[in-house]
């Protein structure tokens, strides 16, 4: 394969076969798209090098598959630094479980990273069923982020991470791929268990709610992706600081849990889906909040009041980090007023 990129990992793939100019449907430009297949690759060496060392897996090496996997998702993080910093992490991670390999003098290989062109340019069947186990945990990778951020794991999810990337990394045959992929589907619905309980036993049993499509006068901010957790930390941190929250997207299901519900400046919902943004936030009066997927490139009549935190991220926009000082949105939802 000749291509400037591949990557067929969503339905918006172009032409309904794969990505493969300068850039993809979503706009990931095709360095950020072989920078991905960099870290995937890395990954599966982690992974490779945690067998018979399964003792020395922490909680960081854990969340670093979990940033990583999440990282690669559609619409996600479009940002080189961000890949380039999590390959070297996950390099550095993989050396403790290898330690005598870069003094080895005659190394064999085995942690190695992977070269995802062996992937891309397998037979259809192998790579079929390697792309529906890594896109798999990619996926899973999403929820379980989410609700570790509330404190919730499963052991048998977190293990299975590894699992699948050594898989996707070894010469298997179809007869064993397949069982993989049927596990992939079993962890999946085990880790959506694990985020129904985290969300619920959090934030309430989610109850029917009328939600206002309505943006009343004066300052707001909008919230899109996934993440409860960052909206309920931007409506704590915005009480009686006469900014009204709305959500986009992805978020609208928050209205109904009563946790969140229950912030009377949770106001309703702005906009449509997510593939409207750019058409929607082009003369927002207010600021937008990125906590997950799906982050379409901003364009530069809005871009300077869109907010990125938790992985998602895009050159040249603020990010909100790990400290979660939501200040820089309050900011410029307050300098930008809202609708008058
Ligand atoms: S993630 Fe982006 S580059 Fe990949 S298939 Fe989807 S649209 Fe194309």
């Amino acid at each position: 394969m000749t291509n400037k990129m591949f990557c067929f990992q969503c339905e918006q793939t172009a032409g309904c076969t794969g990505c493969t100019g300068s850039a993809g449907v979503c706009g990931k430009k095709a360095d950020t798209a072989q920078l991905q297949d960099e870290l995937t690759g890395a990954f599966i060496g982690l992974a490779r090098a945690t067998v018979n060392n399964e003792d020395l897996i922490t909680d960081t090496t854990d969340q670093l598959i979990l940033d990583g996997l999440f990282t690669t998702v559609t619409n996600v993080n479009f940002n080189n630094e961000t890949l380039r910093s999590l390959i070297d992490q996950i390099h550095l991670e993989r050396n403790r479980f290898t330690p005598m390999c870069s003094s080895c003098a005659s190394p064999c290989g085995k942690a190695n990273d992977y070269d995802m062109s062996d992937l891309w340019n397998a037979d259809e069947d192998t790579r079929s069923l390697k792309s529906l186990i890594l896109f798999g945990i990619r996926g899973i990778s999403a929820y379980a982020y989410h609700a570790a951020v509330l404190g919730y794991k499963d052991k048998d999810v977190n293990q299975f991470f590894y699992k699948a990337l050594f898989v996707v990394g070894m010469d298997w045959d179809m007869d064993e791929l397949l069982p993989i992929v049927l596990e992939v589907g079993e962890i999946n619905l085990k880790c959506m268990a694990l985020l129904d309980q985290a969300n619920t036993e959090t934030y309430g049993t989610p109850i029917p709610t009328e939600v206002s499509l309505t943006v009343e006068k004066g300052p707001f901010t909008v919230i899109a992706g996934h993440d409860l957790y960052d909206l309920k930390l931007l409506l704590e941190q915005t009480q009686d600081k006469n900014i009204n929250i709305y959500t986009h997207g992805e978020m609208l299901p928050a209205h109904g849990y009563p946790e969140l519900k229950k912030y009377p400046h949770l106001k309703g919902n702005f906009g449509t889906a997510w593939q409207n943004q750019q058409k929607e936030f082009a003369d927002l009066p207010g600021a937008v909040l990125f906590t997950t997927n799906c982050l379409m490139p901003p364009k530069p009549s809005y871009a300077n009041r869109v907010f990125t935190t938790e992985v998602v991220s895009y050159p040249e926009i603020i990010h909100i980090g790990e400290e979660k000082d939501f200040t820089p949105v309050i900011e410029k939802a307050l300098t930008l007023g809202g609708y008058q």
